[in-house]
């Protein structure tokens, strides 16, 4: 028996309600894999979590989380509560940023029985490869001077370390896949970060001959994504960059309640933390109308990343017959609720089995 330690942190909003649905989902895939066994141990750290105890989470927080296989993570923050900056900042930065989560990996593909804003989106299945710890997402800088003098200064951080390593992730996939890379670069308005973006890229491209490469300025690849999705397969970006582009391939998908995603550690010292897109949706929450598919879709990631990709292949697929009956919760133009959909996925996984 193969038994898997995940520590599960529901956190807030929708993510306490799509996050036991996606534990459903495993349960079901336990069953038909018949050798593997999911060892959860939950944790109640969120914005309530913070009411009550003044910290997002205990001091010893990471401490208790750094010997799991995996972290399964729902969505953090509820500005009603907490600030946002001191919700994600005081756990969901503190796990990526201690447990050196350095890339974050989103797919963006178009699923059967998705309808999306695209005319013709059948060829789009791009892997955003993101770069996770530093980039534009840095605290350096400041503000000096106030009224019509003020001026503010922000820093962008790259070095030669982080660019590398995300890059060879991209390559790396980008082999997996049998498929090429694209890199978002911004040299000709940006002077500093994005022509050394290009220099580490073209330098690693070769280490790796087989791989076609490209470079593209970010503005002309966003358009690419609508127009031409064909033409991309993994893409690597920096930390703001990524994060757009994977807004615009979970609004392509047709709702950024499908959208997965992984925050992944490349040294094997700490786990990796499977997280969707989406966030904790306070408008819809208590409703029990989310979409579980974004949580369910990033499970199938964390047994991809677990050694299990048949059993994810199972799981994807399973989304897939569920989406093309027409069972699907109202982002994605459908009056299924969220048990609903997790209901049909899992009846689909048995069926199969
Ligand atoms: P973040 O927490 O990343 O800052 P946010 O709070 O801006 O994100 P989300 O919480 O992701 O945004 O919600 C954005 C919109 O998408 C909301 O209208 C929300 O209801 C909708 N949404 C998000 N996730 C889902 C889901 N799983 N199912 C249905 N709708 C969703
Ligand atoms: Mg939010």
């Amino acid at each position: 028996m193969k038994t898997l330690d995940i520590a599960v942190i529901p956190g807030d909003g929708i993510g306490k309600e799509v996050v036991p649905e996606a534990l459903r989902v495993l349960d079901a895939i336990e069953q038909v894999h018949g050798g593997l066994k999911f060892n959860y141990t939950h944790y109640p750290w969120s914005c309530e979590y913070y009411i009550e105890t003044g910290k997002m989470m205990p001091d010893d927080g990471l401490e208790q989380l750094s010997s799991f296989d995996a972290i399964f993570l729902g969505a953090v923050g509820d500005p009603t509560l907490v600030p946002d900056h001191v919700s994600l900042g005081g756990l969901l930065l503190k796990i990526r940023r201690g447990f050196e989560q350095v890339i974050n990996v989103r797919p963006a593909k178009m699923l059967k029985g998705l309808v999306s804003p695209l005319r013709d989106p059948k060829d789009f299945d791009i892997m955003i490869v993101r770069e996770n710890s530093e980039g534009e997402y840095s605290s350096i800088g400041g503000r000096v001077h106030s009224g019509m003098d003020e001026v503010v200064v922000q820093n962008a951080v790259f070095t030669k370390k982080g660019v590398s390593r995300v890059m060879e992730y991209g390559f790396d996939i980008a082999g997996k896949r049998g498929g090429h890379l694209t890199s978002a670069t911004k040299s000709n308005g940006i002077a500093h970060s994005m022509p050394f973006w290009d220099e580490v890229f073209k330098e690693m491209a070769e280490n790796y001959p087989d791989i076609r490469t490209r470079s593209e300025h970010i503005d002309a690849l966003s358009a690419f994504f609508v127009t031409k999705p064909e033409t991309l397969d993994v893409v690597v970006a920096s930390n703001l960059f990524g994060d757009i582009l994977s807004d615009i391939g979970a609004a392509i998908m047709g709702s950024i309640g499908i959208a997965p995603a992984g925050n992944i550690n490349l040294n094997g010292k700490f786990p990796s933390m499977f997280e969707p897109v989406h966030g904790s949706a306070p408008d819809i929450y208590g409703k029990g109308i989310a979409n579980p598919i974004g949580q369910i879709w990033t499970a199938k990631m964390m047994l991809d990343h677990l050694g299990e990709m048949e059993m994810g292949a199972i799981v994807l697929a399973a989304i897939e017959e569920t989406l093309e009956s027409g069972i699907k919760t109202g982002d994605i133009g459908g009056s299924s609720n969220t048990a609903e959909v997790t209901d049909a996925i899992i009846a689909s996984i048995q069926k199969h089995a």
